[in-house]
């Protein structure tokens, strides 16, 4: 059983759910960088490896949303995202393994060979496509998408917001944090002092956020941005976590009613640079020192910046002697393969641009 629904029995019998992944992912320690970087010790929470073949922070939320889907009988779900989108990626691949039928609404974004190979990938397992000139038109193709759906299959299509972040999503962080409890204690690995993770959608942020009060857990997060302001505020993220709060406590009366002190949530804004989806020399930097030291992939888009943060606090000697997570959300497996023979002419012709056109500069 979930580690969440044995500490809440009340939301094991309430809470719809479907199993995806493969749980818990690894937990575990670089020695060597560690200490090139100065750190006491460096771990790794590897959610990349939470499901095949395309893992990533994506699938703890779907575990929730696509239950969802599942439990109200939908047959098709529409989602959101740029382009090169993990989560819409993740809600083709993991929808389609339960039956459903996806559509992917997005817009344009910054050229990258993964959104190529996320493209093409969308497309293999069968997800419609469409792509809009802009946040706008995509929301309000949206509409026009449902009822489309609608007429054509009988039954409005599920809507999942862009990067899964409903407080549903969230439980599937919430119950992360119960997941990596356990693993520590079972393995007898020490808490660390603060932890370094990715601010999109900030689903992933909240969950944990919300897991570490209501365990106690006294960990300093260090939310990264790797989205502009004007897609994620800190009012947003406050939002987010209230409204997952009063939905966590709706379903389990015994579900502690915690709070967010501003103390608490430090956006670091200067490892985002000149946007979402444009690299960074830094994130670039952090994306090869990790290849090289110990062989874990990492990306320009999200968590090259984060872990350049973690590099940038430790040159500083901010980290010195400190106990250092990283959590790392970026799916593990390659899809190269899965994608080899796929022809991109297949994908509607407004997408064809991200393969005529060169990648960004810091991704070739
Ligand atoms: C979506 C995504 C994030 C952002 O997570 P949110 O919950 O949206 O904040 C981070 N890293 C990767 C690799 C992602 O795909």
């Amino acid at each position: 059983m979930l580690p969440l629904f044995e500490a809440f029995p009340q939301l094991w019998i309430r809470v719809p759910y479907i199993s995806l992944g493969e749980f818990p992912t690894p937990y575990i320690k670089l020695e060597s960088l560690a200490e090139e970087l100065g750190l006491g010790e460096l771990y790794i929470k590897q959610d990349g490896f939470s499901a095949r073949p395309f893992g990533g922070n994506k699938v703890r939320k779907l575990e929730f949303l696509l239950g969802e889907v599942l439990r109200y009988g939908g047959r098709d779900v529409i989602t959101f995202g740029y382009a090169g989108s993990n989560h819409a990626l993740a809600v083709a691949i993991h929808a389609h393994r339960l039956g459903l039928k996806s559509i992917s609404l997005l817009m344009p974004q910054p050229n990258a060979g993964y959104v190529r190979r996320n493209l093409l990938m969308a497309l293999k397992a069968g997800a419609e496509l469409h792509l809009y000139p802009n946040k706008a038109a995509m929301f309000a193709g949206a509409k026009k998408q449902k009822w489309l759906h609608f007429l054509k299959r009988g039954r409005k299509p599920f809507v999942i917001p862009p990067g899964g972040s409903t407080p549903a999503g969230v439980l599937g962080y919430v119950n992360a944090v119960f997941e990596w409890q356990k693993q520590l204690a079972q393995n007898k690995v020490e808490l660390p002092d603060v932890v370094y993770v990715a601010l999109g959608t900030a689903g992933t942020l909240v969950g944990l956020m919300i897991g570490f009060k209501v365990m106690g857990i006294p960990s300093k997060i260090v939310p990264v941005r790797v989205v502009n302001v004007d897609f994620m505020s800190q009012d947003m993220v406050v939002a987010l976590f209230e409204r997952s709060v009063d939905y966590l406590c709706e379903q389990a009366t015994d579900f502690p009613r915690v709070t967010l002190d501003a103390k608490d949530l430090q956006i670091r804004d200067e490892f985002l640079g000149d946007g979402y989806a444009l690299f960074t020399e830094a994130g670039m930097a952090a994306v090869k020192l990790l290849r090289e030291k110990a062989d874990i992939a990492l990306d320009g888009t999200y968590t090259g910046k984060v872990f350049a943060a973690l590099v940038h606090d430790a040159r500083l000697g901010l980290l010195q002697n400190k106990r250092v997570c990283f959590w790392n959300t970026l799916n593990a497996f390659d899809v190269s393969c899965d994608v080899a023979g796929v022809d991109y002419h297949r994908l509607p012709q407004s997408l064809h641009y991200y393969f005529e056109e060169e990648v960004q500069p810091l991704d070739r």
